[in-house]
């Protein structure tokens, strides 16, 4: 009785579905954390979602784990602010507080993670801003290694091939940070095989006009991923 949407798009894509369908839409389901605040623009998706007055459910809360299982430094970095709360709580912390936030779904493998969950939700604690600066910096730090790409889209209209080189670049990110992960796959499942990694012929065209000096021809080997089917 109540109609929603979940997506995975770009901020593009979620517009466009929106000015066609908005209408009865009553939630929507985005893939939200300290990390794909930037790395998947879900700052940008729920502000997009804001204006259509759309409440935020959260999936990937604590990004496959990743977010529980922090560095020691970075476990420390946040240890030093709140001493109390481990890091998998500081990924659900900065969920509170976020008043657009009104579902968060969190995959847990055993009862000792659901006890965990059950505990830290028994209390808001949000974020002070300058515990969400904090843990947005330390979440910078993170994707350190990942390439620079701005979408400027200088490069794609040099591919012979005629890859979407920003987008499979955002997907190679998410690929080398999650180390796989569930995002890269599907999406390159719905794209034609001519427009895969795969299809790159390793010509470097795009690479003369990259501001950001980005090994194009490099990812797209090194991006190996096992589109579904
Ligand atoms: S190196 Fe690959 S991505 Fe770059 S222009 Fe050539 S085919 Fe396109
Ligand atoms: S030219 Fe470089 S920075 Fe611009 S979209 Fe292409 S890869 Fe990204």
């Amino acid at each position: 009785r109540h109609l929603g949407f979940s997506a995975h798009g770009s901020v593009e894509v979620m517009r466009r579905f929106l000015e066609a369908y908005h209408e009865g839409m009553e939630f929507c389901q985005i893939q939200l954390n300290y990390v794909d605040w930037t790395l998947q623009d879900a700052k940008a998706k729920m502000e997009l979602l804001k204006e259509y007055n759309l409440p935020v459910w959260v999936m990937e809360p604590v990004r496959g784990g990743r977010l529980a299982g922090l560095s020691e430094k970075d476990a420390e970095t946040l240890a030093a602010l709140r001493p109390e709360e481990k890091p998998v709580a500081w990924a659900f912390r900065f969920l509170q507080s976020l008043p657009e936030v009104v579902v968060t779904l969190s995959g847990m493998s055993n009862m000792e993670q659901l006890k965990e969950n059950i505990e830290i939700w028994g209390e808001e604690k949000p974020l002070s801003d300058q515990e969400t600066e904090s843990l947005l910096h330390m979440a910078a730090g993170m994707m350190d290694g990942l390439l620079p790409c701005t979408a400027c889209r200088y490069c794609t209209s040099h591919c012979p091939k005629g890859l979407d080189i920003p987008k499979l670049i955002g997907l190679y990110n998410d690929y080398k940070f999650t180390g796989g992960g569930f995002v890269p796959a599907m999406v390159i499942s719905t794209l034609p095989e001519d427009k895969r990694p795969g299809a790159c012929i390793g010509c470097r065209s795009c690479e003369k006009l990259c501001p950001q000096q980005i090994k194009i021809s490099e990812a797209m080997k090194d991006f190996d991923v096992k589109p579904w089917g």
